[in-house]
């Protein structure tokens, strides 16, 4: 189902700096005056043009840091008053909405156990009714586009146009090399079911480790992010939270100076050739895989044939383990991925054993 969210575009959002990508910079978490004072201005004169900090942390465990609350608030202030940067932090909960308006802070952002949290989205929803101001959406912990978009519905009915969503991975079961599986596709579908919301990348929080901050970067302003929300701190080893993926305002700025703000587009005709005459290449490709996968299918549907007459069952188990087996060494071959090959071999026999059931169920 569509939904049409109504949000403004980023342009429009009254941002200090609205060029892309839009950098948000700032700790973990406030630990002190002096620390979010000397980040902040180690962070002058950059591309970044907004201060975040944790006020109030969201912590797996009890027992780790849990924030400084309130008093940190009043040295976002001072941030803003002594450097000229707006000033963004989470909040999860009413009370935290109140106190954070009631500082001036100029964008609020939903961390992903909240979002994950349809009740304290509500709240926060509520507590926000007729007040003009920017919020950012983090994606739930766990890989599920609909509790995001929900988020972003719940906040938009209560009347926020300025809208936006920050991917910063997903918790799973699997061992990657990232602290937080970013699956690109899910924040694609994201874009595509909410309008083109404005997206912003949280490297930190996906890498989970400062050597991969940039890569994933790179990554996100491939796939035409606005902006990027990055973690950094005047001393990330003695952070009390999130120590080991914060970054420097030194490290920050070149990795920014790394990053060229990519266009969609370009009006070069070299290039728009090229790219027609590949695209009319994946068109076919693409055709060419449906008829012959339906060619596949047609043989699978024999096979179910001549198994049903002779009594024989569906699965074969030796069969497959053969056919997969050979798959995987042509896939090496071609320098395919073993979890690609093996993903898509299997939803293939998937689909042929489901076929061949249909067909023995029917007439049974
Ligand atoms: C954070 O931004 O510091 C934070 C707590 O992030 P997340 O909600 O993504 O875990
Ligand atoms: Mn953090």
């Amino acid at each position: 189902m569509k939904h049409d969210l109504n949000i403004i575009p980023l342009s429009e959002w009254g941002l200090s700096a609205p060029e892309r990508p839009i950098v948000i910079a700032g700790p973990c978490s406030a630990e002190s005056e002096e620390q979010m004072l000397a980040t902040a201005r180690g962070l002058m004169g950059t591309h970044v043009s907004m201060f975040r900090a944790g006020i109030w942390k969201p912590r797996t465990r009890p027992g780790s840091f849990e924030g400084v609350g309130s008093v940190g608030l009043a040295w976002l202030k001072t941030v803003k008053q002594e450097t000229g940067f707006q000033t963004a932090t989470e909040v999860a909960n009413a009370g935290h909405v109140a106190e954070a308006l009631e500082a001036e802070v100029d964008l609020l952002w939903v961390g992903a156990r909240t979002t994950a949290n349809p009740f304290a989205v509500q709240e926060i929803a509520d507590a926000l009714k007729g007040v003009d101001i920017p919020v950012l959406v983090k994606n739930p912990v766990n890989p599920d586009v609909d509790l995001w978009l929900g988020a972003l519905e719940r906040l938009n009915a209560s009347g926020l146009k300025k809208l936006g969503a920050i991917h910063r991975g997903f918790s799973g079961v699997r061992k990657t090399i990232y602290r937080n599986e970013p699956l690109w596709q899910l924040p694609i579908e994201l874009r595509q079911r909410a309008g083109n919301v404005p997206m912003f990348c949280d490297p930190s929080h996906i890498s989970g480790k400062r050597d991969l901050v940039q890569d994933v970067c790179h990554r996100a302003m491939n796939l035409d992010y606005h902006g990027l929300m990055v973690e950094t701190h005047v001393s990330p080893e003695t952070a009390l939270s999130d120590a080991a993926q914060q970054v420097t305002p030194a490290r920050l700025t070149e990795i920014l100076s790394h990053i060229v703000a990519k266009s969609v587009t370009s009006d070069d005709q070299v290039y728009r050739g090229k790219l027609d005459a590949l695209r009319d290449d994946i068109d076919q490709f693409d055709q060419d895989l449906l008829d012959l996968l339906a060619r596949r299918m047609e043989a699978a549907l024999e096979i179910g044939r001549i198994k049903k007459q002779n009594n024989v069952t569906v699965y074969q188990a030796g069969r497959w383990d053969v056919v997969r087996n050979r798959m995987q060494e042509h896939a090496r071959e071609h320098g395919l991925g073993e979890a690609f090959t093996d993903g898509l071999l299997k939803l293939i026999h998937q689909e042929s054993i489901n076929k061949q059931q249909e067909l023995i169920l029917d007439d049974e």
